[in-house]
């Protein structure tokens, strides 16, 4: 297929306007039409995985981190990045990233973590705002069950569990056309009144154009009376870390070790262990330590993530635990996240999980 299938895919489940301002997830590497046979998923882009994908006939790298991060000035061969950019051209191969995009998504890294450890009623950790519209819509009246639908189709309309989700009112429209118009109802420079439904939904904001679209192609007029209103609600399905609670509280040093067995860790750094049990767990896949204070002003006892520094983790101030587990090891099963649904999706194309241990840390 070609690559692009692939990426249109990948960005429904976690659009690129999700991703951080630092970030350069999308395709780093190849062009949207170019043909791909396999695919194989990394966490990291590094020469070893390059040549497991030559070795495979892999011509797709879909790795979590991007490795062109910052900007490439030139191109040698004394730097990693140099040579996995050289050898990726030279062997054919497209690398795509799914970084913070697929961190920010209620279904993704972090969803992941949470049901390997086991947590039930898992939230987004720390929504973000501004990322939904009000978009109000005013439909003749015996239409506006056409145009809504349409408008849902589209994606307008989702909150959390329900979809379909509008506002309704009825009341009289007015407009005159000049001589150039071709008025649905009525005639050229003659006022009419029409009953009209006025009707709101929400939207999210990287769905605005194509819920648009659809709402000029369902509805009768020549001119669509709307307008869109930025919003400052959270997106509870949008947004870094998550939490969630275990089934029944579990006695914190058990927790711990079972941790380990479940993340499959060397080593877990933590911080004093200030409660007996724990029931309500937050959870951050790579370096999260800017979610300590939302983890403890939620109410988690404690705190899984990774790079935690020596000064940050005085602040858990007895207030939680702090679990540092390790970037690779907290996002290693994103793998198995992108593996699962990508199967699940393209039933008859061929993906490959790595075998190789891109962690740049060993342990002795
Ligand atoms: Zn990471």
């Amino acid at each position: 297929m070609q690559i692009k299938e692939l990426t249109n895919y990948l960005e429904h489940i976690a659009p690129l306007s999700f991703q951080e301002s630092y970030d350069n997830s999308g395709l780093l590497l190849g062009e949207k039409s170019d043909e791909i046979n396999q695919a194989l998923i990394s966490l990291d882009i590094t020469e070893e995985v390059l040549d497991e994908a030559i070795a495979s006939k892999c011509d797709i790298i879909i790795a979590h981190h991007p490795f062109i991060f910052k900007g490439v000035k030139k191109i040698g061969n004394s730097h990693w990045i140099d040579r996995c950019i050289r050898k990726a051209i030279k062997h054919n191969i497209a690398i795509y990233a799914i970084h913070t995009n697929l961190d920010n998504v209620h279904t993704g890294v972090n969803k992941k973590i949470a049901d390997k450890i086991g947590l039930i009623n898992t939230k987004i950790l720390a929504p973000k705002k501004e990322m939904l519209s009000k978009l109000t819509v005013f439909v003749p009246n015996e239409h506006s069950d056409k145009v809504l639908k349409e408008m849902y189709n589209a994606g307008a309309g989702d909150i959390g569990n329900y979809d379909h989700c509008s506002f309704q009112v009825e009341g009289t429209g007015t407009f005159r056309g000049n001589e150039e118009s071709n008025p649905a109802i009525g005639k050229p420079g003659q006022e009419e009144h029409v009953a009209e439904t006025r009707c709101e939904v929400l939207v999210a904001n990287h769905k605005i154009h194509s819920v648009l679209l659809a709402m000029t192609h369902a509805h009768p007029y020549e001119e669509v009376a709307h307008y869109i209103t930025p919003l400052s609600n959270i997106n509870q399905e949008v947004g870094s870390g998550m939490i969630g609670d275990l089934p029944k509280p579990v006695e914190s040093r058990v927790f711990l070790n079972d941790l380990k067995d479940k993340m499959n860790l060397n080593v877990i750094r933590h911080t004093k262990i200030t409660s007996d049990k724990i029931t309500k767990v937050a959870v951050c896949g790579g370096s999260g330590s800017f979610l300590l204070n939302a983890s403890i002003a939620k109410g988690a006892d404690i705190y899984i993530t990774a790079d935690f520094k020596y000064h940050d983790f005085f602040e858990a101030n007895d207030q939680i635990i702090i679990a540092d587990i390790g970037h690779y090891e907290s996002e290693v099963f994103t793998k198995e996240l992108l593996l699962d649904t990508l199967t699940k999706n393209f039933t008859k194309f061929a993906f490959r999980l790595s075998q190789v241990d891109t962690n740049p840390i060993k342990y002795l």
